[in-house]
């Protein structure tokens, strides 16, 4: 009798303890990825002497520009941080990602990461897709690739190789597209983040607007760029 009580006691703490480290696994997410070598300064693709001062600041890493023009480097690589839905940022801006929709959440807009880090391969698939279904309208392969390249940047020139950009669309059963982008046109910047390609910058830029589309550089740059309204290329010193 007395074991087995002693017996259910230890059944008892047992499954506390189980329920204590699934909870404990639960809150870890979102878990640390993939690891990699964090990204040097050598190895950023800086051009100008405007994009070396920037790089000199703390958030220099923020600042990398990576453009039709400016491809990342063949042997860039980035330390990631893995989200609770599959999508992966880089390490060093996820604090600020989640305290932005931490504060979202608070306002009643409800955001997610609908692409994250892209890897080389990720970006070629998503440029071959493009392709195939401008093939599949009767367009000529020149002219497919042309028509896809419009939206997709070549493998090796998108920012979600960065791991600094998000695509933050709504939570749809909680609140509409359009309520995130007006909240993050208006306040991501106090949290790092620049709408990367605006609608009067698209000369600039050579991507058509994409209100979802958000890239991490730093409180100190991103207010700047808000308050002037820049792009990242003016505001580097560089439209090349
Ligand atoms: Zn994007």
């Amino acid at each position: 009798m007395k074991r087995r009580r002693r017996r259910r006691r230890l059944t008892f703490t047992a499954a506390a303890a189980l329920c204590f480290l699934l909870l404990a696994a639960v809150k870890l997410s979102p878990l640390p990825a993939r690891q990699h070598a964090l990204l040097t300064a050598d190895t950023a693709p800086v051009q100008t002497e405007q994009m070396v001062q920037a790089a000199d600041t703390a958030d220099g890493w923020a600042l990398v520009l990576v453009n039709a023009q400016h491809g990342l480097p063949d042997d860039f690589s980035v330390e990631l941080t893995l989200l609770s839905n599959g999508e992966s940022v880089d390490t060093r801006m996820y604090p600020a990602l989640q305290q932005m929709f931490d504060d979202m959440r608070v306002q009643g807009v409800y955001p997610t990461v609908n692409e994250g880090f892209r890897t080389r391969e990720d970006q070629q698939a998503i440029l071959d897709d493009k392709i195939a279904a401008y093939l599949a309208q009767g367009y000529s392969y020149d002219a497919a690739r042309e028509l896809a390249l419009d939206y997709v940047a070549v493998p090796g020139t998108s920012e979600h190789e960065l791991g600094l950009a998000v695509d933050v669309t709504a939570d749809k059963t909680l609140c509409t597209n359009d309520t995130v982008y007006a909240w993050l046109a208006e306040n991501a910047y106090r949290y790092g983040f620049v709408l990367r390609y605006p609608a009067d910058k698209e000369s600039v830029t050579g991507i058509a607007y994409e209100p979802w589309h958000y890239r991490y550089v730093g409180t100190q740059a991103a207010q700047t760029i808000h308050e002037q309204g820049l792009c990242l290329e003016e505001y580097l010193g560089t439209t090349a």
